[in-house]
C-alpha cells in the first residue's frame, strides 16, 4: 500500500443547470432548487467525518443562493467556478466565453471574497480559447478533461488532429485535475429526458460506489501517490437512499490509506513539483 489522495467534488448546478439547458418551466427549475435542500445534508455528512472537498459553483448559483455558498466557504471547503449560466464554453465565441467567465468570477468573488483557483467546464469540454482565458484570469487549474485517471497534468494549448496524426499543443502552466464520466454520479443516477435523448440513470447507487471502490483499490495497489477525483451533484446525490450509500462509501474510504484533499491543493502541490500518480505495479 502506497497511500493516495481522494478529491470529493460537488457541482452545485442548482437553477443554472436548467438555465444552461434552456428548460425554464416549473419542474426543471424545481429540480435545480432541490440542490438547496441537499447542501446542508452534505455539509453535515462531510463535517461528521472531518472531510474537506471542492465545490464547483456556477456564477448564477452564487447570485441565487449566496447564503448557501457562504455556508460552504464557512465550513472550509474550496469553492471553484463552474461557468456562469452552466452553458457549454466549447460552443461559444471567444468574446462570449470571456464575458461568461468574467461574470462568473465576479459573482463568486462577491460571495466568497476571493477569486477561485479552479474552473470546471459545465459540459466537461473546453474551447480552443479556454486554457489561455483561464490562465489570463489567474486560475491555476481546470477540472474538465480525461487524459489520466490518477494524476494531474499540464493543460495544453489546442492540439491539432488530422488524418495524418496529431500536433500536440504547447503545455501551459494551467494544471488539469482530470475527471471521468465513470466517476460522476449524474450519468449513473439521474434520469433526464430531453430532445437530445434520454439518460436512464436511476441505478442502485451501491453499484456506482462499488465501481468507485474498484478504481480506488487499483490505485492503492498499483499507483504511487495517486489522486482519485469523484464528481457528485447535490441535486442527485442528496436524496435519502443515495446519501446513505454515500455515507457507507465514505466510511469505507476513511478506513483506507488515503488523505482527502481539495482539487486546488492537489493542483498547488503539483505546481510546486510534487509527483502524483506514478505507475508502480507490485
Ligand atoms: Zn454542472
Amino acid at each position: 500500500m502506497t497511500g493516495g489522495t481522494v478529491c470529493l467534488t460537488f457541482d452545485l448546478d442548482a437553477i443554472a443547470g436548467a438555465l444552461g439547458r434552456g428548460q425554464l418551466t416549473a419542474t426543471p427549475i424545481s429540480r435545480g432548487e432541490f440542490a438547496a435542500v441537499a447542501v446542508p445534508r452534505l455539509l453535515h455528512l462531510l463535517a461528521s467525518r472531518g472531510i474537506t472537498s471542492t465545490w464547483f459553483v456556477p456564477g448564477h448559483t452564487a447570485l441565487v443562493y449566496p447564503e448557501l455558498v457562504a455556508e460552504i466557504v464557512a465550513a472550509d471547503h474550496e469553492v471553484a467556478v463552474h461557468g456562469h449560466a452552466h452553458r457549454n464554453v466549447a460552443a461559444m465565441e471567444e468574446a462570449d466565453e470571456r464575458s461568461d467567465l468574467e461574470c462568473s468570477l465576479q459573482a463568486l468573488k462577491a460571495v466568497t471574497g476571493e477569486l477561485p483557483r479552479g474552473f470546471r467546464a459545465p459540459a466537461w469540454d473546453l474551447s480552443d480559447h479556454s486554457v489561455a482565458l483561464l490562465t489570463e484570469h489567474g486560475l491555476i487549474y481546470d477540472s474538465s478533461l480525461m487524459g489520466h485517471d490518477y494524476a494531474p497534468y499540464p493543460c495544453r494549448l489546442p492540439d491539432e488532429v488530422t488524418d495524418d496524426g496529431i500536433r500536440w499543443g504547447e503545455p501551459t502552466s494551467l494544471i488539469e485535475v482530470p475527471v471521468s464520466w465513470s466517476l460522476d454520479d449524474f450519468p449513473h443516477l439521474e434520469f433526464m429526458r430531453s430532445a437530445a435523448g434520454t439518460l436512464p440513470g436511476l441505478r442502485n447507487p451501491q453499484e456506482m460506489f462499488t465501481n468507485w471502490t474498484g478504481d480506488l483499490d487499483y490505485m492503492l495497489r498499483d499507483v504511487r501517490d495517486g489522486v482519485l477525483t469523484v464528481t457528485m451533484h447535490p441535486e442527485v446525490i442528496g436524496r435519502g437512499h443515495r446519501l446513505l450509500a454515500l455515507e457507507r462509501w465514505l466510511d469505507h474510504v476513511v478506513g483506507r490509506q488515503v488523505t482527502f484533499s481539495t482539487a486546488g491543493d492537489v493542483a498547488q502541490r503539483y505546481a510546486a513539483g510534487k509527483a502524483f500518480g506514478i505507475y508502480a505495479p507490485r
